[in-house]
């Protein structure tokens, strides 16, 4: 039975040329391989009113469709907890009472990566706990890990290593953790295969690390590289014209915008989906990062 695939934006506002150029690989990825495909809102936090709906309404004017339901995060809290209570009842969790400031303060962990939590709350004694606690701070709560390091293999970047350390999985406002519920979710709806930009990367080898821990089944990985402005930054709305509506003030079709983001993939005659899908190759895929200039952007076929 094959899975599915998905694109799982957080909804922040209006996609931009960047996360739907990632939409629409996670959607090639998914539709060529017969696997279904699963929008999943990331709303845990940083929500904006509207932008969940302006966001699938964006996806379906490109010509991208997916398999109900369309679920949000935070209708799925029960999931995240039952996950965290079998953590802690395997001994894998602590709570943390550092702010962040206390973090980047304290050094390094000995054996751990630049930035990696210092452990200092990991071996408190309950003594110390309830102290803590009795300050009314809210803990987080932590994964106890036992690794730093794990290396995973990408379909499209080969093998990566990257650095584990005692990772957040409930914050101390309440809410579960990104790590967490991506690990939760991707298991929960069948997804075998994780297609998203190449700036969530580093985070892929907790992620394995995590699903391990609480048996779910590791998906396949595909981390495609980012769109990125003239001067080398990742694309953002502050570049110009970069989402969807920008470019239909500026008279272009939804349909043209995807023969720009097919040609960018190296399809440039492309110019209905199933066209794309027939033709898709992931080993032909561009490595490099999209360098985009708004003001500069041509129709595909608007050019000698
Ligand atoms: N919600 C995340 C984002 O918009 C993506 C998470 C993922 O694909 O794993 O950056």
């Amino acid at each position: 039975m094959p899975g599915f695939g998905r694109f799982a934006p957080s909804p922040s506002g209006d996609l931009h040329l960047g996360n739907l150029r990632t939409a629409l690989l996670a959607w090639l990825f998914a539709r060529s391989t017969g696997r279904g495909f699963l929008i999943r809102l990331e709303d845990l936090d940083r929500v904006k009113a509207g932008a969940a709906e302006r966001q699938l309404a964006d996806l379906a004017a490109i010509g991208l469709d997916w398999d109900d339901p369309v679920v949000r995060q935070s209708e799925r809290l029960p999931l995240y907890e039952d996950a965290i209570a079998r953590l802690t009842a395997a001994g894998r969790t602590y709570e943390c009472f550092c702010t962040r400031k206390e973090i980047q303060q304290a050094v390094t962990a000995p054996h751990g990566p630049l930035g990696a939590y210092p452990g200092t709350c990991r071996d408190l004694t309950e003594n110390e706990r309830a102290q803590r606690r009795a300050t009314g701070r809210p803990a987080a709560l932590r994964l106890r890990a036992d690794i730093t390091e794990l290396e995973i293999t990408d379909e499209l970047l080969g093998s990566y290593r990257g650095a584990i350390d005692d990772l957040v999985l409930r914050r101390g406002d309440g809410s579960p953790a990104y790590n967490l519920a991506v690990v939760v979710d991707d298991a929960a709806q069948g997804i075998d295969q994780v297609v998203r930009g190449d700036d969530l990367l580093p985070s892929t080898p907790r992620q394995v690390y995590l699903a391990t821990l609480l048996g779910l089944p590791i998906p396949q990985y595909a981390h495609v590289p980012l769109v990125l402005n003239t001067e080398g930054q990742r694309l953002a709305k502050r570049d110009g014209a970069v989402t969807l509506h920008d470019r239909i003030a500026l008279g272009e079709s939804p349909a043209q915008v995807r023969g720009v983001l097919a040609a960018s993939l190296g399809y440039p005659n492309a110019t209905t989906t199933s066209q794309l899908l027939t033709g898709f190759r992931p080993d032909t895929l561009p490595k490099e990062p999209w360098r985009l200039d708004p003001d500069g952007l041509l129709q595909p076929w608007s050019g000698p």
